[in-house]
């Protein structure tokens, strides 16, 4: 079984939209037979994905920190849990654990894994495809963001085309089911 590893809010966001989002990449996940990998949280848009993929039949397997784990941040009834000794491993871990990334609406929490994940498909260190599901144009500004770096070459268009921005569940399959990773950064 192919696995997911999806980065999300610990809050909900102001407007049942992004929740709604949630759950359909939830029941997306589910319909193509992918385990959700995640951070074990039980809060925001985190904890609905993971009720959601557990109540359409799926499987979860959470990963968190000790910390968070200790702070009471965990939701209960996952079909894995793994408390790892702080967050990069957790990061590591989940990378390990997953074919494709993910990210849905969040916070700097979230900026940080999904950018993380694609710095390191950049020099080698990350196979997977790296996707920002940007539902209601949520990520527009970050796209922008990558845009210009790519304009002003500190990104190749070569791998500025590796991180797909995309509303779309078909695009989004379609990009991870053809997707090959970036040639190893070279330096000059
Ligand atoms: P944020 O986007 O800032 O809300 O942070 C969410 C991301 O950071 C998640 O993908 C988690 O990996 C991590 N994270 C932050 N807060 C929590 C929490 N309470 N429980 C689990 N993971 C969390």
């Amino acid at each position: 079984m192919k696995s997911i590893a999806v980065y999300c809010g610990a809050a909900s966001g102001n407007d049942i939209k992004y929740q709604e989002a949630t759950k359909q990449l939830a029941n997306w996940i589910v319909t193509n037979d992918y385990q959700l990998v995640y951070g074990g949280g039980g809060f925001g848009l985190m904890g609905l994905l993971a009720q959601t993929v557990l109540k359409l039949g799926g499987k979860v397997y959470g990963i968190m920190p000790k910390e968070l784990f200790e702070r009471g941040a965990a939701q209960t009834g996952l079909t894995d849990f793994e408390v790892v000794e702080n967050m990069s491993i957790r990061k590591r871990r989940m990378l390990e654990l997953s074919d494709a990334c993910i990210a849905l609406p969040g916070g700097p929490g979230t900026l940080e894994e999904i950018s993380e994940a694609f710095s390191w498909a950049r020099i080698g260190d990350n196979n997977n495809p790296c996707v920002l599901f940007n539902v209601f144009g949520y990520y527009d500004s970050l796209k922008d963001f990558f845009d210009e770096m790519t304009e002003k070459e500190f990104l190749t268009q070569h791998d500025r085309d590796k991180l797909l921005f995309s509303d779309s569940l078909i695009t989004i399959d379609k990009f991870i089911n053809s997707y090959i990773p970036p040639e190893v950064r070279k330096y000059k």
